[in-house]
C-alpha cells in the first residue's frame, strides 16, 4: 500500500484583498514550485482563500503544484440561498478541496453536525476532497471530554458515507483551544486523538481505508513546531491559519520534516 502523503493546508480565513493574495501566491510559488517534484513525493500543498478571492487565486496558481481549496460551501448545487456558494461554482475555478465544519463555522455561525454532514456528502458527490474539521472546546478539554466530542463530531460528520467514498475524506483534528491562541496540542496528545479517529474508521470502513485516510492537525501550527507534529506517523499534515498568511512562514511549514 502507498504511504499516505502529508497534506499541508493554509486557511486564509477572512484575510487579504486581491493584490495581497496575488503577492502571497507569487511568494509561495517562488519558494515551493521550484522544489515541486521533490515535495510531491510525500506531500501535497493547498491554500484556501476567502470565496471572493478564488478567481484571482486560481489565476495566480495556473501551472502551479499548489492545490486550491475553499473554506466552506453550501450542500445544494444552486437555488435561493442568498450569500452561499456551491460545489459546481467552486469546481469551475479548479477548487479541489473544501474545509467543512471548521470550529469558527460551528461556534460563530452555529453550524450543527447534520448540516456539516450534508456538505461533506455534497463534496463527495462532486468529487471534491472534504476536509472535515473536528475538535473540542477548552471546557470540553478541561472536563476530560475531548475524545467523546471529537468522535461524536466524526461519526455525525461521516453519516451516510459509503465504503467506496471513504478516502478521499480528510479529517482535521483542531482543538478549539489551540486555534489562533499560540497554544499547540503536544504531538503525543494529537497522536492519541488521531489514533482513536483512525480506530473508528477501521471499525466502520476496514483496514485498507483506515490506513489510507489522512488525519491532519490544526491549532497554532508554525515554522517552529511543525516538524515535531508532522514527523509523527499518525499526523498526516497540518491545517494552518495565521502562519499561512506569510510566504516565508508557510513555505517553511511546507518543507517540514516528515519523518
Ligand atoms: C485554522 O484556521 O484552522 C487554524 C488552525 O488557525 P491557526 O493556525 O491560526 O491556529
Amino acid at each position: 500500500m502507498e504511504p499516505r502523503k502529508k497534506l499541508i493546508a493554509g486557511n486564509w480565513k477572512m484575510h487579504l484583498v486581491p493584490v495581497e493574495a496575488r503577492a502571497l501566491i507569487a511568494g509561495l510559488r517562488a519558494e515551493i514550485d521550484r522544489d515541486a517534484a521533490t515535495l510531491a513525493k510525500d506531500r501535497e500543498v493547498m491554500v484556501a482563500p476567502p470565496g471572493v478571492l478564488i478567481p484571482a487565486v486560481a489565476q495566480a496558481l495556473a501551472g502551479s503544484s499548489i492545490l486550491l481549496g475553499a473554506q466552506n460551501m453550501h450542500y445544494e448545487d444552486k437555488g435561493a440561498f442568498t450569500g452561499e456558494v456551491s460545489a459546481p461554482m467552486l469546481k469551475s475555478y479548479g477548487v479541489t478541496h473544501v474545509i467543512l465544519g471548521h470550529s469558527e463555522r460551528r461556534h460563530i455561525f452555529h453550524e450543527p453536525d447534520e448540516l456539516i454532514n450534508k456538505k461533506v456528502l455534497a463534496a463527495l458527490r462532486h468529487r471534491m476532497v472534504p476536509i472535515l474539521c473536528v475538535g473540542e472546546t477548552q471546557d470540553e478539554h478541561d472536563s476530560g471530554n475531548a475524545l467523546a466530542v471529537v468522535l461524536r463530531q466524526l461519526e455525525r460528520g461521516l453519516e451516510g458515507i459509503g465504503e467506496d467514498q471513504m478516502p478521499p475524506v480528510v479529517v482535521a483534528y483542531e482543538p478549539v483551544w489551540a486555534i489562533g491562541t499560540g497554544r499547540t496540542a503536544t504531538p503525543e496528545q494529537v497522536e492519541s486523538i488521531h489514533g482513536a479517529i483512525r480506530g473508528v474508521i477501521l471499525e466502520r470502513y476496514g483496514r485498507e481505508r483506515a490506513s489510507a485516510m489522512r488525519i491532519i492537525y490544526g491549532g497554532s501550527v508554525n515554522a517552529e513546531n511543525v516538524d515535531s507534529l508532522v514527523s509523527k506517523p499518525d499526523i498526516d499534515g497540518a491545517l494552518v491559519g495565521g502562519a499561512s498568511l506569510k510566504a516565508d512562514s508557510f513555505a517553511r511549514i511546507v518543507r517540514a520534516r516528515t519523518r
